[in-house]
């Protein structure tokens, strides 16, 4: 199923948006499946099961972290990590220039902004993104280059409320890239949402359930 379920979202794919297979909770065979039909950007949630997976699988995988980021682990990933998703402090991304340059790496990195009304998503406001894209502090940052934004819509069906959320992201995105022309990511949309992202302007989508399947515990 896995090799179908990837050929009919990719079918529908414009060429602009690129595929996070997100692969979390997932066995290595899973992986490999989706590897054998072509896919090679996965995103995993937990920084431990990411490494043990890159340790498992071919080298010419481009590993996404999608999850919320525990500062201290930063560094078990940092030879090897392509982007990091969810950065929302200016803390975090002190950490990570700091591991990545003990590997004399430049990490890619989005910003991850709250667009979802929910109160338990992590995220970052407008004001806070424009504060961190301008410190004199971020540019010091040598090891790190912020190239999008990220958002997660809130949990919910209403049509209406996920479009205005990703169209408020859309536009924000919009408004910083006319100062700061590196950014160039915009990652929104999941598999209940994705083709509404698109729609708006998403760049990446980050796919899990719809490729492998529902998950067995809630992450
Ligand atoms: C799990 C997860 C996804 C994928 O969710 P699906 O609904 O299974 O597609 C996307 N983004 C983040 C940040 C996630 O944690």
């Amino acid at each position: 199923m896995i090799k179908e379920n990837l050929e009919k979202i990719k079918a529908t794919l414009p060429e602009n948006v690129t595929l996070v297979a997100v692969s979390k909770t997932k066995p290595i065979e899973d992986l490999q499946e989706a590897y054998k039909t072509g896919q090679r950007i996965f995103g995993e949630n937990k920084i431990q099961e990411m490494v043990d997976k890159y340790d498992a699988l071919p080298k010419d995988i481009k590993w996404h972290m999608i999850g919320h980021l525990q500062s201290n682990k930063v560094k078990y990933m940092a030879h090897f990590v392509d982007l990091i998703h969810g950065v929302d402090k200016l803390k975090t991304l002190n950490v990570i220039n700091k591991e990545a340059k003990k590997h004399d790496r430049i990490i890619d990195c989005l910003l991850q902004a709250k667009i979802a009304k929910e109160e338990t998503k992590f995220g970052l406001s407008f004001n806070e993104i424009e504060a961190i894209l301008s410190a004199k502090e971020t540019a010091a940052l040598e090891n790190i280059n912020i190239v999008g934004l990220m958002g997660m819509a809130t949990f919910t069906d209403n049509k209406n409320q996920l479009e205005e959320e990703f169209l408020s992201l859309k536009n924000f995105f919009n408004q910083l890239r006319t100062k700061h022309s590196k950014l160039n990511i915009l990652s929104m949309g999941m598999s209940g949402d994705y083709k509404l992202a698109i729609e708006n302007g998403s760049t990446m989508i980050r796919v899990g359930s719809s490729i492998f399947g529902h998950r067995n515990y809630n992450q």
